[in-house]
């Protein structure tokens, strides 16, 4: 069986699987909170560590088509959210390349002091 390589994000707020704790992201990537997911609330990341990406896929929102990936945990495969590759709505560019973490799929832990 490979090894799998998991990178730390750091920070001092640190969102991680819900299944196996593998950290994903922190605080200071957040870009929203007022997203929703399949599960309700949703969380917009700048960007995320130790996911795995699904194929592309089109996907009908609210806002209008997005081309988008499911992501999973690289460590247990856990759905937790999707990444926007591509949005077709001028206003909704900004996600592009970004990330959504569904919040009844992450867990919120406080990080490791920074020691700066
Ligand atoms: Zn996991």
């Amino acid at each position: 069986m490979g090894k799998v390589y998991l990178t730390h994000p750091g920070g001092s707020r640190i969102y991680c699987c819900w299944n196996c704790s593998t950290a994903l992201t922190n605080k200071s990537e957040m870009m929203s909170n007022r997203f929703s997911g399949t599960t309700g609330r949703a969380f917009l990341f700048n960007k995320a560590v130790n996911l795995s990406y699904s194929e592309l896929q089109v996907r009908f929102m609210l806002t209008g088509r997005h081309i988008v990936r499911d992501v999973s945990c690289k460590n247990c495969g856990s759905r937790l959210g999707w990444m926007y590759e591509f949005a077709t709505e001028e206003s909704q560019k900004y996600k592009e390349g970004h990330v959504i973490l569904e919040r009844a799929l992450v867990q919120e832990v406080d990080g490791l002091p920074s020691g700066e």
